[in-house]
């Protein structure tokens, strides 16, 4: 119950975030400003996991209509 939803907001500043990224024991919300390369580079809806650090890629990255419409 706990799905991230579509208005999550930067932690650095007030973008709107497109994935948050998990490093350690930290978990920040990101926009692309503020998030690593590596999530930048994801897809929407994208998860990696990367050694010490995951990264979820938001999937509703934006509404207009551009998105698989599978899963
Ligand atoms: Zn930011």
């Amino acid at each position: 119950m706990d799905a991230p939803n579509d208005n999550q907001r930067c932690d650095f500043c007030e973008k709107k975030a497109i994935g948050m990224q998990i490093l350690g024991c930290v978990s920040q919300n990101v926009c692309e400003d503020h998030a690593e390369q590596m999530l930048v580079a994801m897809k929407p809806g994208e998860r990696k996991d990367w050694g010490a650090c995951y990264y979820v890629r938001y999937g509703k990255d934006t509404d207009s209509g551009e998105q698989d419409s599978d899963r």
